[in-house]
């Protein structure tokens, strides 16, 4: 009997001893913590799918806080596609296997916002004003390029007809882009649409649109008493030298403007014909509109530039007569006619103010004033509309 309760005493004491060095062999090799390999997005846009990679070396409990929400799944590998959160925050990811040992990781992703472009425009204008359209609130130089996306595409129509833009600095920091147009001389009632389109880094377009109410020009036609030998200026080849002229002028258009300060009416003077005025040179020939304003006044009025520029036409012409072309920049062209004596020559840089020329009546042209233009990208736009003001 004692024999056997002896035996006995030995395979307890050897079974507790067997038992206790594999649980203390377990115990030693469960303090080793899972390792981790994550994959997970720099930066991406807002809303989108987090695509954050996890894989362990054995299955485990795996944590993911982020943005204010706890996502977590018992697996060994795993994809996290909780939406992406506005700015910089932290993913932590902790893994924790069966024995209770963990293992953490972070990573900073930055969910980027959608751009906010504001499409600004005038809600009403007359037939053949120029209007300014901005494109404002897009991130400026000083935007940091991580937080915020990045503008790779800002187009702008009118009507359908694209419109170049200029990228400026607001004084906010923001950048803003503006464009101008000529709205179409017409005497039917119109309604331009202005559509605007911005794309960032990621491919996301934002776009917008505004309507421009025209009022339409008036529609009285008038018809002009010119003398016979003053009408014989027009002919098929003065029309074509000073189309040709003007036409190799724009071709060298200066993309970018030279001015800076409003505009200025280069006479004072009576308003002798307005802009858009629609009229017939011969009695019964067609009706067309006035793409200058008319302003009488004494022959040798010292005519001044209406802005800065560079002088691009400057000659006499069988139909405008003394004429001068000066090129603003940025698609903005002015042009004066029948002038009697012309003080620039091609080339010449002009300041705002200067004297370019004197007032006349050369060319198609019943008495002494000046006609003056004001093109943008060669549309007629109406010159007091310009006045005062750096841009439309
Ligand atoms: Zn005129």
């Amino acid at each position: 009997m004692l024999r056997y309760r002896r035996r006995a005493v030995v395979l307890l004491v050897v079974l507790t001893a067997v038992l206790l060095s594999l649980t203390v062999y377990a115990a030693l090799r469960d303090t080793t913590p899972p390792q981790l390999y994550v994959e997970a997005p720099a930066r991406l846009p807002v809303g989108a799918p987090l695509a954050l990679f996890a894989s362990a070396d054995e299955p485990v409990t795996l944590t993911l806080e982020y943005a204010g929400g706890t996502v977590q799944v018992v697996e060994q590998e795993t994809t996290f596609d909780v939406p992406a959160a506005a700015g910089a925050n932290v993913a932590h990811l902790m893994a924790v296997d069966g024995a209770g040992n963990e293992t953490t990781y972070d990573a900073l992703v930055i969910g980027v916002p959608a751009l906010e472009p504001v499409l600004s425009v005038v809600e009403g204008a007359v037939s053949g004003d120029p209007i300014g359209i901005w494109v404002r609130g897009l991130p400026g130089t000083a935007a940091d390029p991580l937080l915020g996306a990045t503008v790779t595409d800002v187009s702008l129509t009118v009507a359908g007809e694209g419109v170049p833009l200029r990228r400026l600095e607001a004084e906010d920091g923001t950048a803003e882009y503006r464009g101008a147009v000529a709205t179409v001389m017409t005497v039917d009632p119109a309604t331009l649409d202005v559509d605007m389109s911005v794309v960032d880094e990621f491919g996301r377009v934002v776009t917008a649109r505004r309507q421009v109410v025209l009022e339409r020009l008036p529609v009285t036609v008038e018809q002009l008493q010119i003398a016979p030998s003053v009408l014989a200026v027009v002919t098929p080849e003065g029309r074509d030298l000073e189309a040709q002229t003007i036409a190799a002028a724009w071709e060298n258009a200066l993309p970018d403007p030279l001015w800076t300060e409003p505009f200025v009416q280069p006479i004072e003077g009576v308003t002798s014909s307005g802009f858009g005025d629609a009229r017939r040179y011969a009695q019964g020939g067609p009706v067309s509109f006035h793409y200058g304003l008319d302003l009488a006044a004494p022959q040798g009025t010292p005519i001044h530039a209406t802005n800065d520029g560079v002088v691009v036409v400057a000659g006499p012409y069988p139909i405008k007569g003394g004429w001068t072309a000066i090129d603003h920049g940025d698609g903005v062209f002015s042009y004066y006619f029948h002038q009697s004596k012309i003080l620039v020559a091609v080339g010449d840089v002009v300041k705002r103010g200067d004297v370019i020329g004197e007032v006349g009546t050369t060319g198609l042209s019943t008495g002494p004033h000046l006609h003056w233009e004001m093109r943008v990208r060669q549309a007629a736009s109406n010159p007091l509309a310009w006045v005062g003001k750096t841009f439309p």
